[in-house]
Order: C-alpha cells, then sequence, then structure tokens
C-alpha cells in the first residue's frame, strides 16, 4: 500500500517523546533547540546505502538500529552526549510493514538514550538512510583524534571481529548456524554505541575514535592525526567469542584487525591518567583492554606478535574510493 509523504510522516516520524530542550520539533520548516550553557555542540552525519553498506534484505528493525548506532557511536567517541537527531530516508515505496520495523529499532535506541528526532526529509528512491546526530560535550572537553601523546597506552573497549565474522556468512565465504550465526548477527545488525565509555573518558583519554573501519585502520588515524606512530600487540587483541570459537588464529587476527563495523573505541590513555580508567569506566559495565603504545613515528601502525613484527597478507580495511 502506498501512502503520501506528509501522512508517512505523520504516521511514523511525529509520535516520539520529546526532550524538554527541543522548543519546535518536527512539522515546521525547521527544529528549534535550547542548546545547554557552558557546553559545546557535537555534529556528525552518517549514510547508509543498500548494496554499498547494508544488503537489500537487511532486517528493518537491524537496518533502523544500525543507522542511528554509527552516529551515536561518532558521538561517543568525541566523549559526547547525545540530543537531537535528524533523519533523512529515500524508499523505493512506503511499504509499511517495513517502515514499522525500521522505526521500532530506531525509536528503541533512540529512547535508550533519550534522544529526540527533531526533523528530517522524506523522499522517493533507492533506498537509502542518512542520520545527523547532535550531541553536547561540557567547553574544551571533547575527545578527539588529534591529541594523542607518545608514550600513551591504547586501549579498545568490548571485543573485536565478531561483525566481521557474521558479514563472511552473509557474503557466503564462512557457513554459520545455530547460536553462533545468531550472536554474530547480532553483533552486525545491533551495534551498541559505546556512549557511556566515551563521558566516562573525559579528562582521562588523551584521544579517541570508534571503530568503524577496523583497528588497524581507524588506530591509524590517530597516529597521522597525533603525530605519531603505534605500537600493536596483536595477542593482546580481545577477539569476539565466537571468532575465537570458530575461526584459526591467524584469520581471527585479521577479523579482528581489519573487520571493520565493530563501533567499540580505540581511545589513548597516558601513564598518569591509567590508574583512574578503571573507575571510569565501570560505570559503564564495559570491559576494556591495552593493546599497545604510541610510539614515535609518522602514522603507521605497527604491528607485533608476542614480541615479533607479525605480517598480515591484506588490506589495511575497507575504503569505498580505494
Ligand atoms: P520542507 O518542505 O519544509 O522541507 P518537509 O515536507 O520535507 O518540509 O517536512 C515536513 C516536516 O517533517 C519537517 O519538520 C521535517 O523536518 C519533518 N520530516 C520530514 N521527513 C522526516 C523524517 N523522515 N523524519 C523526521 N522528520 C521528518
Ligand atoms: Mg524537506
Amino acid at each position: 500500500m502506498l501512502m503520501g509523504e506528509f501522512e508517512l510522516i505523520e504516521r511514523f516520524f511525529c509520535s516520539s517523546a520529546k526532550r524538554s530542550d527541543v522548543v519546535l520539533g518536527i512539522g515546521d520548516d525547521a527544529a528549534l533547540i535550547n542548546p545547554p550553557e557552558h557546553h559545546q555542540l557535537v555534529v556528525t552525519t552518517d549514510t547508509l546505502v543498500e548494496g554499498i553498506h547494508f544488503f537489500a534484505d537487511i532486517p528493518p528493525k537491524a537496518l533502523g538500529h544500525k543507522a542511528l548506532a554509527v552516529n551515536l557511536s561518532d558521538l561517543a567517541a568525541m566523549g559526547a552526549e547525545p540530543r537531537w537527531v535528524t533523519l533523512a530516508i529515500t524508499l523505493p515505496s512506503a511499504r509499511l510493514e517495513w517502515l514499522e520495523h525500521f522505526c521500532q529499532g530506531f525509536f528503541e535506541l533512540a529512547e535508550y538514550y533519550n534522544v529526540t528526532l527533531v526533523g528530517g526529509d522524506t523522499t522517493r528512491g533507492p533506498l537509502s538512510i542518512t542520520v545527523t546526530a547532535h550531541g553536547v560535550v561540557p567547553d574544551g572537553q571533547a575527545i578527539r583524534r588529534d591529541q594523542g601523546q607518545i608514550g600513551d597506552w591504547v586501549y579498545v573497549t568490548g571485543s573485536l571481529g565478531g561483525s566481521a565474522l557474521a558479514l563472511r556468512h552473509l557474503q557466503g565465504i564462512q557457513k554459520l548456524s545455530g547460536l553462533t550465526l545468531e550472536q554474530a548477527l547480532n553483533r552486525h545488525y545491533f551495534p551498541h554505541p559505546r556512549v557511556l565509555s566515551g563521558y566516562g573518558l573525559r579528562g582521562i583519554a588523551n584521544s579517541c575514535i570508534d571503530i568503524s573501519d577496523g583497528l588497524w585502520a581507524d588506530l591509524q588515524h590517530i597516529c597521522e592525526r597525533s603525530g605519531c606512530a603505534a605500537r600493536l600487540n596483536t595477542e593482546l587483541l580481545p577477539l569476539d567469542p565466537q571468532v575465537k570459537e570458530h575461526c584459526d588464529p591467524t584469520l581471527a587476527t585479521e577479523l579482528a584487525l581489519c573487520g571493520g563495523e565493530d563501533y567499540e573505541l580505540c581511545f589513548t590513555v597516558p601513564e598518569a591518567t591509567k590508574g583512574a580508567l578503571d573507575v571510569a569506566l565501570s560505570y559503564s559495565g564495559i570491559h576494556f583492554c591495552c593493546v599497545g603504545q604510541l610510539i614515535p613515528g609518522n602514522g603507521q601502525v605497527h604491528l607485533f606478535r608476542d614480541g615479533e613484527p607479525y605480517h598480515l597478507n591484506r588490506n589495511q580495511s575497507w575504503d569505498h574510493f580505494s
């Protein structure tokens, strides 16, 4: 069944809960927001395109969740508190059941973090979703990519490689089944942005990035921007349990380093604040571990395994234009 653009906006996007700092949300030419005093606005956008970022048969609930999650993950990596989002959605047709599930995934996550949808755009065309997320951070406390210091310890939250394992299944490269498949798909479709970890790292981490392209490539971004290099000890990588169980050690390392879409945080901490990490991250309930150190250099990330240089025969990560 097809329905008009305005009917569709009214039915699916207007009804969500509204934060009290939203003066005017959906329905006018633009949204009006009262940002808090003594805070900086943190803004990010990510687009998901069918055939590039997801397959056509992706469960719509997963797409709704993921479109928001990848943006909240960017805010988390800045140490920001997410508050307001816009959603630009291009749909081939208005399939009501599909949209219901999409909204379920989107709004469940939005409500969990008290994020309000304040506007957007709805058009017809090949399926594509663009979310812009706005957050706030106390003046001067954002965690950037370019403030890593030589000597900082390199940490990651959670575990790595699980999302890439699911992708191997979806691409028909490795067949998974049962609970293994379920858990891997869950990692792939429903990433949890590390929002609380991001808050906890303010004042403790010198630099931070979220792992969307794979740890190897994303840590390299920190190194390039911070004017240093890194030593990465691959035997210390926190492998996803399913990856550990179902991949040989070489493949497991590859997925953890280059797989991407884990949406964990990679951050660097100076010796002086290292001791405060346990307390700072305890209330986020997320496991974290040290995998290396920043060293002098020009943006390289040197891989080691048990103290010896380690080589991988593959590209560092996924790059749309390479
Ligand atoms: P305009 O023509 O002024 O851009 P639109 O007709 O595109 O207005 O949108 C009407 C209202 O609905 C606006 O407030 C807009 O922000 C909101 N809106 C449109 N699409 C979406 C969407 N997918 N999600 C949330 N709000 C939307
Ligand atoms: Mg418009």
